[in-house]
């Protein structure tokens, strides 16, 4: 079986989570099987470009695989949060949802000009929280050099929102 197989038989659908309508990709099950979630971070790190500085999670299944690829590859890791978790100054951006609104935030001392990121999530659905979370960095001055998902609804087409920031745009798996 290839990896994005396993992550097929893996990924559990609830339908009308959180709210009606929605078909909800559960990725817990692939965080049981130490195998297969050490096989995703092995993949995302063979898609991570060389002159990357710094991977950005996104609250919170983005930190999931994201940080133990920024381990691996010797980069940093920076946390996308939901407004009001991150202790110390923080810069901010509000955001439309596959469903409703939010608004994230980072660390004001993050990123800096320079760095080169990779902003990572589980799951790209409409590309609005990716968006907000590249605004949020270019608004520090680093450049976003990529964006990588573990499961991607191309349906929804989120990626075309990406294309602004960069064209290299990964995904392991596609619905
Ligand atoms: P979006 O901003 O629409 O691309 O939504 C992406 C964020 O919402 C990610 O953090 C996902 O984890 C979560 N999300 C949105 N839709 C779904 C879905 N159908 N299944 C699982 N997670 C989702």
């Amino acid at each position: 079986m290839d990896l994005i197989e396993k992550i097929n038989n893996s990924i559990r659908d609830v339908e009308d989570f959180p709210k009606k309508g929605i078909v909800f990709k559960d990725i817990t099950p692939i965080l049981k099987d130490p195998k297969l979630s050490a096989e995703i971070v092995s993949q995302f790190c063979e898609t991570i470009p060389e002159n990357t500085t710094h991977i950005a999670g996104i609250e919170s299944r983005g930190f999931l695989f994201g940080f133990p690829a920024a381990m691996k590859k010797d980069i940093s890791f920076v946390l996308i949060r939901k407004k009001g978790k991150l202790p110390y100054k923080t810069v901010s951006i509000n955001y439309a949802l596959e469903y409703g609104t939010a608004e994230i935030e980072m660390h004001v001392d993050a990123v800096k000009p320079g760095d080169k990121v990779i902003i990572h999530d589980d799951l790209l659905a409409t590309g609005g929280t990716a968006v907000a979370a590249a605004r949020l960095i270019k608004a520090q001055g680093a450049e976003i050099i990529g964006f990588s998902f573990v499961v991607e609804l191309a349906f929804l087409n989120g990626r075309k929102l990406l294309e602004e920031f960069t064209s290299d745009i990964k995904s392991i798996v596609k619905y």
